[in-house]
């Protein structure tokens, strides 16, 4: 494949996968956004990635512009967190023992943040939600106030007016999800000040935190406006409640010390995960050690994980960790830099109403005119447009998230060979999107 040229819409040895897959996992996948139910076609069966590349079974390549959706920073199979693995797993898989590894993660995550202490956990879903319990436990309190759009995992209190998954197949709230746990979410719209405000006039007493995206990224990229984080700081402790900052996607991605390094706020617990494990299964949540201690052991706020803290997830994550030194953010920030510069001049070309919305280097495009301020906004988008976008880039070998409601994700492994595919993959996808 040359850049400039174009795959077959087909995709065979993705389509006998994906047929034998949907007989034995519901919708083929494990984990809903991959079945390109939102973009329409067979999602690709990815065989091996190198660099800034994927490869499917078919044999094709493509420049990949979500790196696992967000883990990825330094592109596929760095030979130096793959090496970590390699030793790790030959030291033995798993322990279920304190191991040094979790010891160096967690002082390596202490030392970029603004956390005391870490809980290491396997998923970011697992560490909002052990958060959420933690914010209860402290405060004896139960409700909980979330953002429209905003995606923190899949726990029930949570997918109240999710992102993601939930905001790509327009999905309500989840059955399965009961009366019981929904009403003890307030959902609110992102950005809105004044709603939290309101809310917590009326109902403060009862609020046991606030959670928010550090920057939003689940119904496409919307940063937060001037000092809406530090507002929300200086309502929950005016009434006694705590906020968790959810920084499982920008958290060492979008600056060593995620998005609380660039747009300080006072956090009283904070969520990591993806970039923290390097691509292998690990997340964690902190905070200052008087509200850690209230956990088990120290404390009777009970959480627990038998892998948690994973040897092999732990070694991945640190080697990527201590690869992530100041000169790779600058490269991540030049990259997103570029690759927008290149995608809103092939869509300005092209007539396609189109808005660029970052937060730091991650990004997404709305295919509207509106000024995107929360998840309303986001919505003002046009799908089809996307869609169409999409299959061409997709086509062009280019791998965007198969969604309007996701960030784009950089790694530092992009290079020219890889910029050039996606320059060349854009005027067709343009010209389709229009
Ligand atoms: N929080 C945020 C901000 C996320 O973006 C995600 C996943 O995309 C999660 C939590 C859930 O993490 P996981 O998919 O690892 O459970």
């Amino acid at each position: 494949h040359a850049a400039g040229g174009r795959y077959p819409a087909d995709a065979p040895a993705s389509e006998a996968l994906f047929d034998r897959a949907r007989a034995i996992v519901p919708g083929g996948v494990n984990s809903p956004v991959r079945a390109f139910r939102a973009v329409g076609g067979t999602p690709r069966f990815m065989v091996r990635g190198e660099g800034p590349w994927l490869f499917d079974a078919d044999g094709r390549r493509y420049a990949d512009l979500v790196c696992s959706w967000g883990p990825l920073i330094h592109g596929h199979a760095h030979p130096e967190v793959v090496a970590a693995v390699q030793q790790a797993a030959a030291l033995g898989t798993s322990f279920g023992t304190p191991t040094p590894g979790e010891v160096e993660l967690a002082a390596e995550i202490v030392g970029r943040t603004p956390v005391e202490q870490v809980r290491l956990v396997n998923s970011g879903t697992e560490a909002t939600m052990s958060a959420i319990r933690l914010a209860r436990g402290v405060t004896g309190r139960s409700k909980i106030v979330k953002f429209a759009g905003c995606y923190h995992g899949h726990a029930d209190g949570l997918l109240a007016a999710a992102g993601s998954g939930v905001a790509t197949f327009g999905l309500p709230d989840s059955p399965g999800v009961t009366k019981a746990a929904a009403s003890e979410t307030i959902v609110l719209p992102y950005n809105d000040v004044a709603a939290v405000e309101a809310v917590f006039a009326a109902d403060g007493a009862e609020i046991a935190a606030v959670i928010t995206e550090a920057a939003a990224g689940n119904m496409g990229v919307v940063a937060p406006r001037d000092g809406f984080n530090q507002a929300l700081a200086r309502i929950t402790h005016a009434h006694g409640a705590l906020l968790i900052v959810d920084e499982v996607m920008t958290g060492f991605r979008v600056a060593p010390g995620g998005w609380l390094g660039l747009d300080p706020a006072d956090a009283d617990l904070v969520t990591y995960g993806k970039v923290m494990g390097g691509g292998l299964p690990a997340a964690a949540f902190g905070g200052r050690a008087e509200v850690m201690a209230h956990l088990a052991p120290a404390g009777p706020v009970y959480q627990a994980g038998t892998l948690s803290g994973n040897p092999l997830a732990c070694a991945a994550g640190l080697a990527s960790l201590r690869l992530a030194d100041a000169a790779l953010y600058r490269r991540l920030d030049e990259t997103a830099a570029t690759i927008q510069g290149l995608v809103t001049d092939a869509l300005s070309k092209a007539g396609v109403p189109h808005r660029v919305a970052t937060a730091g280097n991650m990004f997404s495009f709305f295919f509207t005119d509106a000024d995107v301020r929360d998840y309303d906004g986001a919505r003002t988008q046009d799908v089809a447009a996307f869609k169409a976008f999409f299959h061409a880039m997709l086509a062009g070998g280019v791998y965007l998230p198969p969604s309007a409601y996701e960030s784009w994700f950089v790694s530092a492994a992009i290079d020219d060979a890889a910029l050039e595919q996606i320059a060349a993959a854009l005027p067709a996808a343009a010209e389709e999107a229009a």
